[in-house]
């Protein structure tokens, strides 16, 4: 491949003597020239030839300057290099070349042979720095082409994985469908384990996988992580020991990273331990960290691949592993995983004797509780990892989100559908009806999503459950269900449920539905919102909405403010301890049915009545007592903040239109 060159000089002979001194160089196509005499004739020519790979630019050029010129160059030629050509004694102009990114000098008169050497070593930068361009350039478009392909694969396979879930509830299927059944989501569901991890790593290479902390017992975490594996490990015969400190502690941490990198772990100690050999794992917390030991008596990594095994697709191939299934991510991932969490992970490994994993993991201690008022920090005091988010940037607009609340017990299904639903929902999931009984009532959802068919309390319990109870009877429900008989969805429609979807189904179809009912819920809302300055129901006659568990509700408050109104120590706690709710469940509920808190409702209870009052005749400063304000003063101020007006304003008005 020839070097092209451009010779930027206003010297006519250098042409000649260029062409001359070089002219083996160009017979044998190792050195193009072009010629430009001029800054001007220079941008033409660069214009017309853009594959240039060294400019040789004089400084003093009567047009254009070759500094002024340099400056355009990288615009022009990102990927050319110049070298100034300059006169000796001109040592102020070459440093202001050199700062704007000149590669190289010459100085007049020209040495050829040091010409040439400078030729030659620019351009071999040149073809480096190219090359590299173009690599980077590739390992992007792999980079994102994988990632698309990677979520094009993970769809339909959870499509395909959910409908036969849906088949394998059924009982009646004959030994061999059912083993084919299960063989097709055993082997679905290897693969979207592959396809999440090595999403994963994609997602970790390109900075988009946050570290998302969450609240949560860390002991009891990797103990629930530990026992899901009992039953693996008693089909391998090996023994699985688990020793670790009490459990009861709470701090933050990313479970789902936890997860990924100890069974990755794990499931590596299982899998290369032979039946009769044992499995052991040590949890230790300390002040800042957790110290997770993972050891097997399996059969171990020669010294050699050692440094390799935490490689991408690495895997020690001997006679021993080719047995074995994998994909050589496992370990990576972990890896990655534990340094993004700025923990650590080393390993110990004797062939034939076995392997020890050690991970370091920090954890971050419990911020300052939050306070009740606030109904944004509702969520931040959930206990499972897999509910709250301490650390994402997007915290106020994930607030305002709609929260769902999934249950699922296929935790698969569970995730995907979660996931699918993520960006326009804040979603908290439980795999039993009985845990989500507890979520709600502690978290009060927009909308609860439960399949029927559930372990401890099935979907109809549920349903049952959260609509005779008064702190929960407000939040909709959506029952998924594999059958599709009428009297089935009768029975749930029964227990008040909402709405009602066959699985298979489509997931547009929910996200439509619960929309709807989102978007319903917020039309309330806004109509409560709307009516905050009468909200005493019993006055709203005809323009009430069919909502009778909401109104029945907002009757019981007004009822028992009405019976504290003129008690100016009655506050939203007394009124929250009166319907046997706490604070913050009445905070919730209240706010998501009426868009106001319990004290804002007190207080535009107050206000309210106080017109009935005010218009009674009785004098201002009495009827402030009546509606328990000790200040007349103050409660002038709160009445004009909601009216525009103060009290004898709003009289006087009043008066002129009767
Ligand atoms: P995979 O297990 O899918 O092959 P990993 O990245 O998890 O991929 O592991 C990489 C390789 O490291 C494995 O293929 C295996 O050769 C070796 N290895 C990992 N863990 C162990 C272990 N506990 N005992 C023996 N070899 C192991």
């Amino acid at each position: 491949m020839s070097i092209k060159i451009l010779i930027v000089d206003d010297e006519v002979l250098l042409q000649t003597l260029m062409q001359q001194r070089f002219r083996h160089k160009i017979r044998t196509g190792e050195y193009e020239f072009r010629f430009a005499l001029s800054g001007r004739q220079a941008l033409d020519s660069i214009r017309e030839n853009t594959d240039i790979d060294v400019v040789l630019l004089d400084i003093n050029m009567p047009d254009i300057s070759g500094l002024a010129l340099l400056a355009q160059l990288p615009d022009l030629l990102p990927l050319s290099q110049v070298v100034m050509v300059s006169a000796y004694g001109d040592l102020n102009n070459i440093r202001l070349a050199m700062n704007r990114g000149a590669f190289d000098f010459v100085m007049k008169p020209i040495n050829f042979q040091d010409l040439e050497t400078t030729i030659d070593k620019t351009a071999r930068y040149v073809s480096q720095l190219r090359e590299s361009v173009h690599t980077k350039a590739v390992a992007e478009l792999k980079a994102r082409f994988f990632d698309n392909i990677t979520h094009e694969f993970r769809t339909p396979l959870s499509l395909i994985l959910a409908p036969v879930d849906a088949l394998l509830q059924n009982t009646q299927h004959d030994n061999r469908t059912r083993h084919s059944l299960l063989t097709i989501r055993q082997n679905g569901r290897q693969l979207l384990h592959l396809i999440n991890q090595l999403l994963d790593l994609t997602k970790l290479e390109a900075g988009s996988l946050p570290i998302i902390e969450l609240r949560g017992d860390v002991i009891l975490f990797v103990t629930q992580v530990v026992d899901s594996f009992r039953v693996i490990a008693e089909q391998k015969e090996l023994a699985l020991f688990f020793s670790t400190d009490t459990a009861g502690h709470e701090v933050l941490f990313d479970g789902d990273k936890w997860e990924k990198i100890l069974k990755n772990l794990l499931s590596n100690a299982l899998k290369f331990t032979s039946p009769g050999g044992w499995v052991s794992v040590t949890c230790q917390l300390q002040p800042d960290r957790v110290v997770l030991t993972i050891s097997d008596s399996g059969i171990g990594i020669p010294a050699e691949h050692l440094p390799h095994i935490f490689d991408r697709f690495y895997q020690v191939v001997t006679s021993l592993t080719r047995s074995y299934e994998g994909s050589g991510i496992g370990l990576a991932l972990a890896n990655e995983l534990t340094r993004q969490l700025g923990g650590t992970v080393s390993v110990e490994s004797t062939p034939a004797v076995g392997t020890t994993f050690i991970v370091a993991l920090p954890v971050r201690p419990l911020p300052e509780t939050a306070t009740l008022e606030n109904p944004q920090l509702v969520s931040a005091d959930t206990e499972p990892w897999l509910f709250t988010r301490e650390s994402a940037e997007d915290d106020d607009a994930d607030a305002a989100k709609p929260l769902i609340l999934l249950v699922e017990d296929n935790s698969e299904l569970l995730a995907f559908i979660a996931e699918s639903l993520t960006g326009l929902y804040r979603v908290l999931t439980a795999t039993n009806g009985r845990d989500a009984l507890d979520i709600a009532q502690r978290e009060l959802p927009d909308v609860v999503v439960t399949d029927v068919m559930m372990p401890e309390l099935d979907g109809y319990q549920l349903t049952r459950h959260l609509k005779n109870n008064p702190t929960t009877d407000h939040i909709c429900v959506v029952l998924l269900t594999a059958r599709s008989a009428p009297a089935s969805r009768r029975e749930g429609l029964a227990e008040g449920a909402d709405d009602y979807l066959t699985k298979p189904f489509d997931l547009d179809e929910l996200r439509l539905r619960l929309r709807n009912l989102i978007s319903r819920q917020h039309k309330l809302r806004a109509f409560f919102e709307r009516q905050m300055g009468s909200l005493l129901l019993e006055e709203k006659a005809d323009e009430t909405p069919p909502v009778t568990a909401r109104e029945a509700f907002l009757t019981k408050l007004n009822k028992i403010i009405e019976a504290n109104l003129d008690d100016s120590n009655f506050r939203a706690e007394t009124m929250a301890d009166e319907v046997c709710m706490s604070i913050r469940t009445l905070t919730r509920k209240l706010t998501m049915l009426t868009g106001i808190s319990p004290g804002r409702l007190v207080r535009t209870y107050r206000l309210r009545r106080a017109i009935d009052l005010l218009r009674q005749g009785h004098p201002i400063a009495e009827t402030a007592y009546m509606v328990g304000f000790e200040n007349p003063s103050y409660f002038t101020r709160a009445f004009k903040e909601i009216y525009q007006k103060t009290p004898s304003e709003y009289l006087a008005v009043n008066e002129h239109l009767s």
